[in-house]
């Protein structure tokens, strides 16, 4: 039985998928105008996690993920630069160059990350015809209204508008001080298609019934999940960021025009904060998985990391936590290296306790620690291993690789140690430390201890 913490209601419910045993999950991708920081990272591991645990309980799950291209504005409140062609005019690329450069690095950050790639990906520049019929329908059922700036979604007229982040709408009239966009009617009102500003020309504008422009960002959303996995379906997420303005307005636009209900879970993940303060671009705060490998941090070393928080806390970055979190994963690598075989044998209560876990919202903290418990109980070696193997599909860490290369050293480095070894004895160090380094490139560490050298693989 697996429990999720869905932010609609705000309780773990008992996942029922819509079709028997099939789940349509959509996760709102990256806005492809820098390279991803950590904390969107660790919104797509736990996106992962949440994935491979719905697979783990035999769920065939069709995962899409968009690739926000056009249309995210500086600001939520429908003003300010779109981020993308900013990022273009700076770098004197066109958007499409910036898009298709910062989707590579995103993609291959994944990659790094052991997340399982989405079975379908898509661009919201590919699909301004989807998001023009989805406004259409809106006109239709009288929700929207133009102003000189665009088309708007009215939200009075939706009377759960706000559903999901249970917004205060009344109090946030009363209390607002932010300046309302000229023309808006009501303060949560939200642009749907928006029109060029009047003295610039756009890098990317299209055609629409109502004049030439771009769709707004939440639209994209709406529009994409909906073509690739009807109304309703199982699951959305993202980050808590979402929940106020994107999500709650992918919903009003969804519910507008369907007139039924948009997604049964939502789903999302707490901040990874630093110093305290959330990670953001626009805050300059930020690190990288590059800079990890500047660092010699393996980017699995943040994958265990992040496993070792729940995913809806919120997270503080520290390199010390980076550091041990590195060490903790080294030494599961370095125990599962002296496991002889795997066996076939697996016992039910080890298996039942790592379901269990995992399947209480996705409790990988307690997972991980019953990882070690299990590690250093005194079951036999190769049910150890057949069990971490077993687990390690959910968890990601690539334990089944780690363990094929470190039993079998190359004949190669086994060379090379030997040929240290003999400079030590005669004493040649400057010799000894060139071979040393000579392992290390070829990815090898050795490590000197009292029953001689001892060789691991260096993780990646
Ligand atoms: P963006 O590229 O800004 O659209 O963000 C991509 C994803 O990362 C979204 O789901 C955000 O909610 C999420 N996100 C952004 N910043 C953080 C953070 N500091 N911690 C966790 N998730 C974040
Ligand atoms: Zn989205």
């Amino acid at each position: 039985m697996l429990k999720l913490f869905n932010t609609l209601s705000r309780k773990k419910e008992i996942f029922q998928p819509i079709k028997n045993k099939k789940v349509g999950l959509y996760t709102c991708g990256p806005t492809v105008y820098d390279v991803p920081h950590i904390g969107n990272l660790r919104c797509y591991i736990f996106e992962d996690i949440l994935k491979r645990t719905l697979i783990y309980n035999g769920y065939k799950v069709r995962h899409v993920m968009n690739i926000t291209d056009v249309g995210h504005l500086t600001s939520d409140a429908d003003t300010g630069e779109d981020k993308i062609e900013k990022s273009a005019k700076k770098q004197k690329k066109s958007p499409y160059e910036i898009a298709k450069f910062y989707t590579k690095i995103f993609k291959s950050n994944l990659k790094d990350l052991n997340v399982l790639e989405p079975d379908l990906w898509c661009k919201a520049t590919e699909h301004i015809k989807e998001q023009i019929e989805l406004t259409k329908k809106l006109e239709r059922r009288g929700f929207t209204y133009r102003t000189k700036d665009g088309i708007y979604f009215d939200t009075s007229l939706l009377p759960d508008y706000g559903k999901l982040a249970r917004l205060d709408i009344k109090g946030l009239k009363a209390g607002a001080r932010i300046k309302i966009v000229k023309g808006k009617k009501n303060l949560t009102d939200f642009a749907l298609w928006k029109f060029p500003p009047k003295d610039k020309k756009r890098l990317m504008e299209w055609e629409s019934p109502w004049g030439i422009g771009f769709p707004g960002w939440h639209l994209e959303c709406a529009a994409m999940s909906i073509k690739y996995l009807g109304v309703p379906f199982d699951i959305h997420c993202g980050g808590v960021d979402h929940i106020p303005i994107h999500h709650t307005n992918e919903i009003a636009e969804a519910e507008g025009a369907y007139g039924k209900n948009f997604v049964n879970y939502w789903l999302h993940c707490g901040f990874l904060k630093i110093e305290g303060e959330k990670m953001a671009k626009s805050l300059g705060n930020f690190t990288t998985l590059e800079d990890f490998r500047k660092r010699n941090f393996s980017p699995l070393a943040f994958r265990y990391l992040c496993l070792q928080a729940h995913y809806r806390s919120s997270l503080n970055f520290t390199w010390k936590g980076l550091k041990s979190a590195q060490n903790a994963l080294t030494k599961i690598y370095e125990t599962i290296s002296g496991y002889k075989k795997e066996s076939k044998e697996s016992p039910q209560t080890w298996g039942r306790r790592f379901k269990e876990a995992i399947n209480d919202d996705l409790n990988t903290p307690l997972l991980v620690s019953l990882v070690w418990e299990m590690i250093r109980s005194s079951l036999k070696e190769s049910v150890k291993l057949n069990l971490l193997f077993e687990i390690d599909k959910i968890l990601g860490l690539n334990l089944k690789d780690q363990w094929q290369t470190t039993s079998i050293v190359p004949r190669e480095v086994l060379a090379l140690v030997a040929k240290r070894e003999n400079y030590r004895q005669k004493k040649e160090w400057d010799k000894a430390d060139e071979v040393r380094k000579k392992i290390k490139k070829m990815g090898w560490w050795l490590e000197d201890t009292q029953e001689g050298p001892k060789i691991k693989k260096m993780i990646k």
